[in-house]
């Protein structure tokens, strides 16, 4: 019998790590390996404590708690999600994942139900990437995706290095980052999207993800006075970023249903009032669920972007500097988790994820799975972002059963 989730004990675990890095319209400000993503972690762990899991961290700050199974040969059976969120982040992001997995464990310990194959729960560092890019990073570098000197190197806006951070933090763990021996990898996490909501979906059976391509580019123009230098003599770079902000618009736009673009971030140089800015860079991402379609995306902002710079007298360099996806989850354990869902009398549907998550590097190393429970209207990476304790607690259930399943008794 499987034992069922304390669906009020997971809803107040959401709600007591919303209060650390609390903003005022009542969302969540962690920012990966700041003193509140800090905080979060010890919170977890003080959590972890009373379940006699096995805490081990890996040199990127990965956290790994492992409860131990009966046949102890057996490689595990992994869940989990992140803990950091965006600056205007809500309360379920990431965060849903990992105390469902957390949720999973009490409710097992609580049975008194040992299982056949060892449980792993993990906390993935800096997912998000607003502090330190690329996103996905703890993730990324465990799948060997990126080097851990390359990813320790990469600096925040205030020149602080990831090293740093982990030093800073006390989150460097000891550990080598490096796949897991795990027979399975599972993370619930919120839609992010309106379709489960509009469509009356309770649990989404995530089969793939879009492809994504992350860019960063640099407008070189020249530096002069606002006020004496003609405006047909400028070569302002800021200007000339504005154009590729809204043809990148455009191309998102465009590309409706199946692709999205946006540019997230700007840095503007010298910044000065007075001055015609003169280096400006961007980061910005195309996707869309054909890796043909994004290609062509990708290709057609490369020639916007040149015919501005040529128009303008400016320089733009591009430097496509990640990218993910398609990825196709393991069938298995998506039949599976639609099964779980049945059993339970749930409605699912099946989905694909448009948001970049740690499941996309860990798919190509081990059979994984996602699912998704519905956000309240769509809202995400905003304070309104919203599931209901029902919601959260189905997709706990479901994942509880099939963890269950796929560790044996
Ligand atoms: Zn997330």
């Amino acid at each position: 019998m499987t034992p069922t989730i304390d669906s009020d004990r997971l809803w107040q675990s959401i709600m007591d790590m919303a209060e650390i890095g609390p903003t005022p319209e009542g969302g969540s400000c962690r920012l990966a390996l700041t003193s509140e993503d800090t905080a979060a972690r010890a919170l977890f762990l003080r959590w972890c404590k009373p379940l006699g899991l096995h805490h081990d961290q890996d040199a990127i700050g990965n956290m790994f708690l492992r409860r131990a199974g009966s046949d102890t040969t057996a490689p595990a059976i992994a869940f989990g999600s992140h803990l950091d969120t965006v600056p205007t982040g809500g309360r379920f992001d990431g965060i849903a994942g990992v105390l469902a997995g957390l949720e999973v464990l009490r409710a097992l310990h609580d049975a008194g139900i040992a299982t056949r194959a060892p449980l792993e729960l993990v906390n993935w560092m800096n997912e998000e990437g607003s502090r330190f890019s690329p996103a996905m990073m703890g993730s990324r570098v465990a799948a060997g995706e990126l080097p851990l000197a390359r990813a320790l190197a990469i600096t925040d806006d205030a020149g602080i290095s990831v090293a740093q951070a982990l030093a800073d933090s006390g989150q460097g763990g000891a550990l080598t980052p490096a796949p897991r021996d795990w027979s399975a990898w599972l993370e619930l996490h919120i839609e992010q999207g309106p379709v489960m909501e509009a469509t009356g979906a309770e649990i989404g059976i995530v089969v793939g993800t879009m492809h994504a391509r992350y860019f960063q580019i640099t407008v070189t123009g020249e530096p002069s006075h606002v006020g004496p230098t003609e405006m047909n003599r400028r070569h302002d770079s800021l200007a000339a970023a504005a154009e590729v902000i809204m043809e990148v618009e455009r191309a998102g736009l465009a590309a409706e249903p199946g692709g999205r673009a946006s540019t997230s971030w700007i840095e503007n140089t010298p910044n000065a009032r007075g001055n015609v800015p003169h280096i400006t860079r961007l980061h910005f991402d195309v996707r869309h669920n054909s890796q043909e379609a994004a290609v062509a995306m990708d290709a057609s902002l490369r020639q916007s972007m040149s015919g501005i710079a040529e128009r303008r007298g400016v320089r733009i360099d591009v430097n496509p500097y990640a990218a993910f996806g398609p990825i196709a989850f393991d069938r298995r354990l998506g039949a599976l988790l639609r099964q779980k869902a049945a059993a339970r009398q749930l409605t699912t549907r099946d989905m694909i994820a448009a948001a970049g998550h740690d499941s996309v590097f860990m798919a190509p190393l081990v059979p994984s799975a996602m699912l998704f429970v519905p956000s309240v209207a769509g809202i995400t990476h905003n304070p309104k972002e919203y599931s209901t304790k029902e919601q959260v607690a189905r997709g706990a259930q479901v994942l509880l059963d099939a963890v269950l399943e796929l560790a044996g008794i």
